[in-house]
């Protein structure tokens, strides 16, 4: 007899507000309003990230210069999804990939779109591709798309 997951459906309903933060705030807003991409530059090493965090994680600065980045870069790494799951923002098949934009030093997972599986490459130049109706959130990048 082959295992059968069984899933409860349901409906859990809890309105929420929270601050996002300083940082996180003007990055979001940035990415909503005007499809910018802020990284934050430490202030002691020069190690830009994406997305901005608040301490270094090589020197432990506080970091609060935030930079404008472009909307290119290089995937750095990838995996091709064959399976559904409610929590995944889009039907499988997709691709997740890590994206280095040009003049960050870290990556972000996001998604990977209007690319043949086969022409994935590691090092491939990508860019971003924005929602046209965008909520201040990371998936106002709709995905990143080859170059
Ligand atoms: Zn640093």
């Amino acid at each position: 007899m082959e295992d059968e997951p069984l899933v409860v459906e349901g409906k859990l309903e809890i309105p929420f507000k929270y601050y996002a933060g300083a940082q996180a705030s003007k990055f979001f807003i940035e990415l909503r309003d005007n499809k910018k991409i802020l990284g934050v530059k430490c202030p002691r090493c020069d190690k830009v990230y994406f997305p901005p965090r608040t301490t270094c994680t090589w020197c432990f600065s506080r970091l609060d210069e935030l930079v404008e980045l472009g909307t290119r870069g290089e995937l750095l790494s990838y995996t091709v999804v064959h399976y559904s799951e409610p929590v995944h923002p889009v039907k499988a098949p997709f691709v997740y990939g890590v994206v280095k934009l040009d003049g960050a030093d870290t990556g972000l997972a996001h998604l990977i779109g209007e690319v043949n599986l086969d022409e994935l490459k590691i090092g491939m130049r990508v860019e971003a591709v924005f929602k046209k109706e965008r909520e201040g959130n990371i998936l106002d990048i709709e995905y990143f798309k080859p170059v």
